[in-house]
């Protein structure tokens, strides 16, 4: 069962690989955006790190439900609300449970992506962060190094696709051939998952 603890060392290991990948989160960003995307959640998953270490929250929902408030207020881009939404709507999911099982998380989380499709407008194939959310959690049904993977695969994935939602569609087809952002981030998502699992 995964507990409070196993959520806090999800969060602050995002943090880690947020950090450890910005530059190049930035990069990709700056082909086809703003090049703000590593800035951006860097300042907000060390927002989430500080305010979780000030007052640890005894549940996996208000864990969640902690970090998605942090990421709306501290990302100045279009990828804090989505973000934000995406985790405070997986811990409504969760509830108040002091513990819940993988098939909960990745059920939870499934809810949490249909939000983030709902609130960005966006479905499979436009460009963004679902395209490695939507493989990335239906694959966590089998198990987290699984969603890591498939998540992985789907950012690689957007390469090819033109930009349907977000900065890069202004781009039109000059958007092709350069790696999402918000697809790149969201499989660092899944991937401190298994990172906190210990894999
Ligand atoms: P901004 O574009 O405002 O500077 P960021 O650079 O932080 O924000 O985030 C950009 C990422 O947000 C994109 O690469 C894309 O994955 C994601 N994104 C943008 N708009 C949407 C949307 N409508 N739905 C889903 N994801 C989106
Ligand atoms: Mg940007
Ligand atoms: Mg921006």
């Amino acid at each position: 069962m995964l507990d409070a603890d196993f959520f806090h060392r999800w969060m602050t290991a995002t943090a880690g690989l947020v950090d450890r990948e910005a530059a190049r989160l930035t990069e990709l960003d700056s082909a086809i955006g703003d090049a703000d995307h590593g800035s951006n959640l860097q300042r907000g998953f060390a927002a989430v790190s500080a305010a979780l270490a000030k007052e640890p929250p005894r549940t996996p929902g208000a864990v969640l439900a902690l970090a998605g408030r942090q990421l709306i207020s501290t990302v100045g881009g279009a990828s804090g609300p989505l973000y934000g939404t995406l985790l405070r709507r997986t811990g409504k999911a969760l509830g108040d449970a002091a513990a819940v099982s993988p098939a909960d998380l990745a059920r939870a989380l499934g809810e949490g992506v249909a939000a983030v499709a709902q609130l960005g407008g966006a479905q499979a194939g436009d460009k963004t962060m679902l395209d490695a959310l939507l493989p990335g959690v239906e694959a966590l049904g089998t198990s987290f190094a699984a969603g890591r993977d498939a998540a992985a695969a789907g950012a690689e994935a957007t390469v090819p696709l033109r930009a349907r939602k977000g900065r890069a569609s202004y781009l039109g087809e000059r958007s092709e051939g350069h790696q999402d952002p918000g697809a790149t981030s969201a499989a660092l998502l899944i991937a401190a998952l298994a990172e906190a699992d210990g894999g």
